[in-house]
């Protein structure tokens, strides 16, 4: 069938993107769904550091792709394969992407989310779906999927083990960031860094992800401390319930440390940060995904005589098919207002300027939304 997706041409283009324009917007031809695979028509799609990380160049991925990653959309058909007839999803049901598909059977998906699935990963590495291949063409040639996904799409055909069900009474661009941004900053707090009941948690780095580390803290009971170094995150971190917050610089000089610290930044420094900060006996997550080239300066001693430990927390940890349900129940007892990080709506034909509000940290997320019917 025809779709409308925005293809991303080319990474490492200059900045401005909105000058350079990376992306085009045309009609693309998408298989039919086989085997375990399902058509879901997007209704939304938000822009995430994970696909910035493409279109500047830091993490290298086959080109050209079709981006998107964190949407939620309703399921049109369903492949007749053993796994999609099993998950009990059906036509009509909106659905939450998953950026990570877990094949159930490597002894990677045996680790409860600690360690990514090999199969998944390989896969998203090489741009295909969890079954090999593209379903995305053009005149030119194929196109490579996104993380499983590609959702910048009016349509997209993934693997069930990319989805997760979800009832409708969530609506689509909160159903999308549960997929991503709630995922991986949620299970950073919950998954990885595991705190004791009523321990403060602090969160560095107040991006999609730092901002839904903080939510998910909060609706968990944790007194929550943000760090960023914009004024503007800092006042929406205190008005999402914050009960400290600090510059950097400000909380050097203060001294305060937490129990455990969550690096959402993605950034050496942010790390040295988000170490300095954490209380003897406590734990640094780091769920952030620096340059491959980046590296820290700490005191090692530090983690003997205080007893320290540093946790790497991939994609948070997360086991999407357990965690996004509880995310759910939060959400719908008023407890998790995943809403609020949402900045603004925008459309297909701006996600050149919307990679370059998300680069100058001036966007939390921004999200797609595709009327029914969207064509060119
Ligand atoms: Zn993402
Ligand atoms: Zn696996």
């Amino acid at each position: 069938m025809q779709i409308v997706g925005a293809v991303l041409e080319r990474s490492g283009s200059a900045r401005p993107f909105a000058e350079s324009r990376p992306f085009t917007v045309s009609a693309i031809e998408l298989d039919e769904p086989a085997g375990d695979e399902l058509l879901v028509r997007i209704e939304a799609a938000s822009v995430c550091h994970s696909d910035l990380s493409v279109v500047d160049g830091s993490r290298p991925r086959p080109l050209p792709m079709l981006l998107g990653h964190e949407a939620a959309g309703i399921v049109e058909r369903i492949g007749e394969g053993e796994a999609a007839t099993a998950s009990g999803i059906a036509v009509g049901d909106r659905v939450v992407m998953t950026f990570l598909p877990r094949c159930g059977k490597c002894p990677e998906c045996a680790t409860d989310g600690r360690l990514p699935c090999r199969v998944g990963a390989a896969a998203n590495g090489a741009g295909t779906l969890l079954g090999g291949g593209t379903r995305l063409h053009r005149a030119a040639g194929d196109l490579f999927h996104h993380l499983g996904v590609s959702a910048f799409a009016s349509h997209a055909v993934v693997n069930v083990a990319s989805v997760v069900r979800v009832d409708a009474d969530v609506p689509a661009p909160v159903a999308a960031l549960l997929g991503c941004a709630v995922l991986t900053g949620g299970g950073a707090v919950i998954n990885a860094g595991q705190p004791e009941a009523g321990e403060p948690v602090m969160v560095v780095g107040l991006g999609g992800v730092g901002m839904a580390a903080l939510l998910v803290a909060i609706a968990f009971g944790h007194p929550v401390i943000a760090v960023d170094a914009l004024t503007e995150k800092l006042d929406l971190a205190r008005e999402l319930g914050a009960s400290e917050t600090y510059t950097p610089a400000a909380l050097a000089e203060s001294g305060r440390r937490a129990p455990v610290v969550i690096e959402a930044a993605g950034s050496a420094r942010a790390f040295e940060t988000a170490f300095a900060a954490t209380a003897a006996g406590g734990r640094t997550v780091t769920v952030g995904l620096p340059s491959p080239d980046a590296r820290v300066s700490l005191p090692p001693l530090t983690l003997t005589a205080e007893a320290r430990t540093v946790i790497g927390s991939y994609l948070g940890s997360a086991v999407a098919s357990r965690d996004i349900p509880r995310y759910v129940d939060l959400w719908r007892a008023g407890r998790l207002p995943v809403e609020r990080l949402i900045s603004s709506q925008i459309g297909l034909s701006e996600l050149d300027a919307a990679m370059d509000r998300l680069a100058s940290g001036s966007a939390l997320r921004q999200v797609i939304v595709f009327p029914e019917g969207t064509t060119l």
